[in-house]
Parts: C-alpha cells; sequence; structure tokens
C-alpha cells in the first residue's frame, strides 16, 4: 500500500512540475558558477602573462645594455633578477645563443644547454607561453636583442607559480558550493509549494466531480482556473447532462411498461369481478366475459413480445446473426404473411423490384424491422386503401420505401413516432392492437445495421418510409 502511495506520486503531474522547476532553477546556476570560475581562471593567468612580460622585457632590455650575457657579474641585475622571481614565486633562467644555461636563479643548472622547442622558437623570434594547469605554473620566453644590431642573442625562460589563482578559484569554488546549497534548498522548497499551487485547480476537479458521484447530480462543476480544467469541466458536464437524459428516458420507460402491462391487468379484474359480484350470469354473459379477458390476455402477451424484441435489439450489434440475404424473396414474403390482415380492409399491397437485391444482413431482426413498416400501411390505413413497397438498390446500399393511402400523422408528431410507446392515437391505436413499439423496434433493428429511416407524411392522404441499408455490413 506505502510502495503504491509512493509509485503514484513519482507518476503525478505535480512530481513532473516539482522536477522541471528544480532542474529549471539549479541547471543555469550550476552553468554560471562553472563559467565565471573558468572566466576568472583564464583572465588571471592573461594578467599574470602580460605582468611577467612587461617587467621581464625591462629587465631584458638592462641586461643587454650591460652585457650580462658574456660575463654575470652586475649585482643589480643578479639582484633585480632574483627579486622578480621571488615576487611571483618563479624561476629565470638565462640562456645565450649557444644554448648555454649562463644564470639560474636556483643557482642549479647554470652551465648546462637547454634546447627546447619554445627556446629555438624563441630564438626565431617568436615569443612563447604556455599555461601548465596541472603543476600550475607558466612558462614564457622572452628574447634578449641586441639594442644596436636588434640580433637576438639570447632568450630569458622564466617559469611563475600560480599557486594563488588556484588558491582564489577554489576559494570562489568553495563560496560558489555554498551559494549552491542555498539556492538548492531555496529551489526545492520553492518547486515543493509551487507545484502544489499549480496542480490545485486538477485537484479541485476530482474533488468536484467526487461530491457529485455523493448524490448531487443535478448541479454542474466549474473549475475556470485553467482553460485545461475549463475543458475537463464541460466536458464532464455534458456527459452529466447525457447520464441525466439516459436516466430519465430509463425511468420514462420503466413508468411506460408499467402502465402498458397494468391496463389490460385492470381490464381483466373488472371483467373478473363483475362475474364473481353477480348470482346467476347466464352462460351467454359468462362466454362473452370470458373472450373479453383471452383479448386482454393476448394483448398483455403482445406487449411482452415486443418489449423483448425491443430489449434484444437493445444489446450489442455484434449480435448480429449476419449473412447472404436474397432481399426480393424476403420482401415477398413478409408481403405474403401480411395478405390476409391487408385482405380484412381491402387492403391492396404492391411489390416493386427494381433489381435483384442480396445483402448482408440479420434476416430476423431486418424482417422483423420492415413487417412493422407494412403492417402500420395496413393497419393505419383507409378500407380499400393500397400499400406500395419497392425495392431498390445501387453499388453500396439498398433502399426499401413502403408508402401507403392511409390516414397520415400530423407534423408535430413526425418527430416522436419512433419513441417507445408513443401513439398519435392512443384509444385508435390500442382498438387497431397497437403497443407503441413498432417503430422503435425498426428504427433500432435498422440502426443496428448502419442504415438509416426517413418518413415524410400528409394528413389524410398518407405516410412513406424510407430505408437505406449497407449492402455490405460493416462490423
Ligand atoms: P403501434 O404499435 O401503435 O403501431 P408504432 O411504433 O408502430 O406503434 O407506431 C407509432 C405510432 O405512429 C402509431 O401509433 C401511429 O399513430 C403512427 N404510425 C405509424 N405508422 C403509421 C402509418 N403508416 N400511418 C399513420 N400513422 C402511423
Amino acid at each position: 500500500m506505502k510502495v503504491k502511495v509512493k509509485l503514484t506520486f513519482f507518476k503525478s503531474l505535480r512530481f513532473r512540475i516539482m522536477v522541471l522547476l528544480v532542474i529549471i532553477g539549479i541547471v543555469p546556476c550550476l552553468l554560471t558558477e562553472r563559467v565565471i570560475v573558468r572566466s576568472y581562471e583564464s583572465r588571471a593567468v592573461e594578467l599574470r602573462k602580460i605582468n611577467v612580460k612587461n617587467q621581464c622585457d625591462i629587465l631584458g632590455n638592462q641586461l643587454m645594455e650591460e652585457g650580462y650575457l658574456e660575463h654575470q657579474q652586475s649585482e643589480t641585475i643578479n639582484k633585480e633578477l632574483s627579486l622578480v622571481s621571488t615576487i611571483y614565486n618563479g624561476r629565470i633562467l638565462i640562456i645565450n645563443e649557444s644554448g648555454r644555461i649562463v644564470k639560474d636563479t636556483y643557482g642549479i643548472d647554470e652551465g648546462k644547454y637547454v634546447l627546447s622547442e619554445e627556446v629555438i622558437k624563441c630564438f626565431e623570434g617568436e615569443d612563447t607561453s604556455s599555461y601548465d594547469k596541472k603543476n600550475s605554473y607558466i612558462e614564457q620566453t622572452i628574447p634578449l636583442t641586441d639594442p644596436k644590431s636588434k640580433h637576438i642573442e639570447g632568450v630569458m625562460l622564466v617559469s611563475t607559480s600560480t599557486g594563488e589563482i588556484v588558491d582564489s578559484i577554489a576559494f570562489l569554488e568553495h563560496r560558489g558550493s555554498l551559494l549552491m546549497l542555498a539556492i538548492c534548498l531555496l529551489v526545492v522548497v520553492l518547486g515543493f509549494v509551487l507545484s502544489k499551487v499549480l496542480v490545485k485547480p486538477f485537484a479541485r476537479v476530482g474533488k468536484a466531480i467526487e461530491e457529485l458521484t455523493d448524490g448531487y447530480l443535478d448541479e454542474e462543476i466549474s473549475v475556470p482556473d485553467y482553460t485545461e480544467t475549463q475543458m475537463i469541466s464541460s466536458v464532464f458536464n455534458k456527459m452529466l447532462k447525457r447520464m441525466k437524459v439516459l436516466d430519465d428516458s430509463r425511468q420514462e420507460f420503466v413508468a411506460n411498461v408499467s402502465h402498458e402491462l397494468k391496463t389490460p391487468m385492470t381490464s381483466i379484474k373488472v371483467l373478473a369481478d363483475s362475474l364473481a359480484g353477480q348470482e346467476n350470469v347466464p352462460v351467454e354473459l359468462y362466454q362473452e366475459f370470458m373472450q373479453d379477458i383471452a383479448v386482454e390476455i393476448d394483448r398483455e402477451n403482445q406487449i411482452i413480445t415486443d418489449l423483448l424484441s425491443l430489449v434484444k435489439m437493445d444489446k450489442k450489434a455484434s449480435e448480429l446473426n449476419v449473412e447472404k440475404v436474397n432481399i426480393n424473396e424476403m420482401m415477398e414474403n413478409i408481403l405474403k404473411r401480411l395478405k390476409p390482415i391487408a385482405d380484412k380492409k381491402n387492403v391492396e399491397l404492391v411489390l416493386e423490384s427494381y433489381r435483384p437485391i442480396v445483402a448482408e444482413i440479420d434476416e430476423v431482426k431486418m424482417s422483423l424491422a420492415l413487417t412493422n413498416l407494412v403492417e402500420n400501411g395496413i393497419k393505419y390505413n383507409i378500407q380499400d386503401g393500397w400499400v406500395h413497397v419497392t425495392l431498390n438498390a445501387d453499388h453500396k446500399y439498398f433502399y426499401v420505401s413502403v408508402a401507403d393511402s392511409g390516414i397520415g400523422i400530423p407534423q408535430e408528431s413526425l418527430d416522436r413516432i419512433f419513441e417507445r410507446f408513443y401513439r398519435v392515437d392512443k384509444s385508435h391505436s390500442r382498438e387497431i392492437g397497437g403497443t407503441g413499439l413498432g417503430l422503435a423496434i425498426t428504427r433500432n433493428a435498422i440502426v443496428m445495421h448502419r442504415g438509416a429511416i426517413k418518413v415524410k407524411s400528409e394528413e389524410h392522404k398518407g405516410t412513406t418510409f424510407s430505408v437505406r441499408i449497407p449492402l455490405n455490413y460493416i462490423a
């Protein structure tokens, strides 16, 4: 449990913001410290070289004027040489034209020969200087030029220690480290506080959602702090609205179902009670009431059958039993089955097929959907009317249109006829055995096949339903 809490913290936005702030705060400081120390070092070394060169240039001129390369007895020169080498904590070697050391301020290498690259370069007229960081010293060569002939007759090889520069750098680095430590602490504390403040609106969104789920379903959440939280809130509110609509429609459906199922029951109860309450009831009355009771039971049965079909349709589309079906044959069968009902009203049933059609559909469900349309065409028709069914197809879809010469649907009801239990004229529909579920079943089946249904109607003239279904089923 503890490990999990730790892991979620590392995965949190807050932790990431904190890390980001720490990186942004510390890395530039570290870089600045490095750059300052390095530039101080190179500047200090440069200055040292210039100072040494200036002093040695003057010293070299004096040296040549007094012919020091030939005889090194001059007290003043010797003193000055040892003074300069002491000031810079270094060593000065005077080398004559043949490469022999004529003076060493350490006094150990006099008489020896030096023919290093730097010395040769200096004899050729090129000043050299190099900084040995590891051993902390600077080595410079200064030419000793004859004042008259301007000929280089010797070289002064000066090594000076950079001990104090190294000490100053160490001091700077120490101070820098202390400062860095303070900055680090400050940045971590700031990062901790800032990250908490920055992610607060998100926590607020979570809390608001939690409060809503705890019960106040009628409210909306609003966290306008950031564009992002505002977006999450509005998306959540949209979802909430949809949930409410769904919840309302579910409640309405349950209320409707109960009401519809209760109506036949009430009739049965009234009929049975009136029989039970009378004495010496004639057999004819018994038979009549029993027939009425049987009609109500049939009705109850019809409602339950339709409800079951609707529930089945509400399940996932994957439950479709899709196969290649000859649509012309299927339509002919539907009309054949409905012929007896049409004959009762003397309604003419006509099927017009423009081409043979084979499509990938669930035959049972599609057949139910189309049967409902044709059956409605007959049920809501006039005596001696007609129902025309046309079948057509293109390369993508097949089209079924069911037109009738019936009573039509009022314009204001057109949008609602696909709702469950909706009937334009409740009592008329009941009389002819309608449950108000037929078109809901039809539309569900068509939507499951990724098809579409449209309706056009004119009162007292007739209604046309147009259906479009893809020839190939797309899962
Ligand atoms: P019902 O079982 O009542 O027929 P439906 O869902 O099939 O239920 O139809 C809903 C309502 O739409 C019907 O009650 C009826 O008022 C109207 N309706 C459907 N089809 C037609 C049609 N072809 N002509 C006129 N009215 C129709």
